[in-house]
């Protein structure tokens, strides 16, 4: 028998688009690496970066992006009429997801072990978490002001399950409570090994006092996979939402520029609630479409207003497609599949932002790019999830529209999306980008 050719489809050059979005995600196991690999495919593509400390000049065609805390970027291409006559088209997204943060005095030592102190961040599915192997990524900030972005090699953490001869009431329903039960182990406490501290400064590469504080979440180490009888789902963390992330970034960079300035912002902190000034309730987007009002359509002091009441944001954050066998969760007429296109979400109490216009104008969007769309409610019975479609449309007042790929599993550990949505979602952003 021939031998199979070893040629790894991962490895051309030309990534399917399922494909690019499982090395994204790859590349992306903290805000901060989501945002740095985003700034990559952006400086690649031509984009230059900016500082907020600096003066701003810009000219239309001028591609541009900047980075607030590390968590957050707002990324824009100046249109070529004045931003007050065309008004802008935004697409957002958020580069956090559901997991731990480490704690300032994070060395546990209990039972012969070390551990590692940690704190749930947004709303995690806890029992998800268990048995994987685990590591730590984000940013460490080092003595002088510099920071540095660190992931651990290897698999260091886990949060092992209790076996079920030490506890069967298990069948009855697992209970986690995450003080007492969700600290991840470390190693054996022999006394003399190293911690995550001294491995955080070697992954840095500076003495272990140089880190003088960090931004560090816990991420599951297995890499995005090809999954479903056909291989097209994708398995993967941190789908919600890197993968609306990597699909504005994608509609962005193919976008042609235009008469009109096209705009990708994405946040960090949307699943605590985006109060912070990287999120979508701090100033960032304002601050930045303020400072591309004033240093291109400079001297008409309405020119602000007029271009926020001409725009229209597109929030795109991850849907819920209906469940194999738990359809009953659904509102039976609105059932979104895998691989069936983009879901418009609509909520009667303005849980989400999309109103008939805001809603008619994607719609129409899609249909002229070819895009199925898919409507998602949820049921008269359950309380709805947001997102920060409705934020930033009360901040800005800007006509805002929330869609999203559909998805199985959010705020699991290991969350399923389809790759046949992945160029749906790129050609309906690019449709609205280039609206
Ligand atoms: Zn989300």
């Amino acid at each position: 028998m021939a031998r199979m050719p070893t040629v790894d489809a991962d490895r051309t050059d030309e990534l399917a688009p399922g494909d690019d979005l499982r090395a994204f995600v790859d590349a992306s196991p903290s805000p901060s690496h989501a945002v740095a690999e985003m700034a990559r495919r952006l400086t690649a593509a031509g984009f230059t970066e900016m500082a907020e400390v600096d003066r701003w000049e810009l000219a239309p065609g001028a591609a541009r992006f900047t980075v607030r805390r590390g968590g957050s970027l707002v990324a824009f291409r100046v249109g070529s009429a004045p931003l007050s006559a065309s008004g802008m088209r935004l697409v957002g997204a958020h580069t956090d997801s559901p997991t731990f943060k480490v704690r300032p005095n994070n060395d546990v030592r209990q039972a012969g072990y070390r551990l590692v102190g940690v704190e749930p961040y947004g709303g995690a599915l806890l029992h998800t978490w268990l048995d994987r192997e685990l590591t730590v990524a984000g940013r460490v900030a080092l003595r002088g002001g510099g920071t540095a972005l660190v992931r651990l090699p290897g698999a260091p953490l886990r949060f092992p399950s209790l076996a079920i001869h030490l506890d069967r009431s298990v069948r009855e329903g697992l209970t986690l409570d995450p003080q007492r039960h969700l600290v991840p182990v470390w190693s054996r406490d022999l006394g003399s090994e190293p911690g995550l501290a001294e491995a955080l400064a070697e992954a840095a590469g500076v003495p272990a006092d140089d880190v003088v504080g960090h931004d560090l979440v816990l991420t599951d180490t297995q890499p995005a996979a090809r999954a479903g009888g056909d291989g097209t789902w994708i398995a993967a963390p941190r789908l919600d939402d890197l993968a609306c992330c990597h699909s504005g970034l994608t509609a962005l960079l193919a976008a042609p520029a235009g008469e009109r300035t096209q705009v990708l912002v994405c946040n960090d902190h949307e699943e605590v609630g985006s109060g912070s000034m990287a999120g979508a309730r701090g100033s960032f987007l304002e601050d930045v479409v303020a400072r591309l009002v004033a240093a291109t359509d400079p001297g008409d002091p309405q020119a602000l207003h007029r271009t926020v009441a001409r725009s229209v944001l597109v929030s795109a954050d991850m849907g819920h497609a209906v469940h194999p066998t738990r359809a009953d969760r659904h509102e039976s007429a609105h059932t979104p599949q895998l691989g069936g296109g983009p879901v418009l979400k609509l909520n009667a109490n303005q849980a989400y932002a999309t109103d008939a216009l805001g809603g008619g104008w994607f719609t129409e969007r899609c249909a002229a790019a070819g895009v199925p769309v898919q409507h998602f409610v949820t049921r008269a019975d359950l309380p709805c999830g947001s997102t920060v479609g409705p934020l930033t449309a009360t901040r800005l007042g800007i006509a805002t529209v929330d869609v999203g790929a559909p998805m199985l599993a959010m705020h699991s550990c290991r969350e399923l999306a389809s790759a046949l949505d992945v160029p749906l979602m790129v050609g309906a952003l690019s449709a609205c980008l280039t609206d």
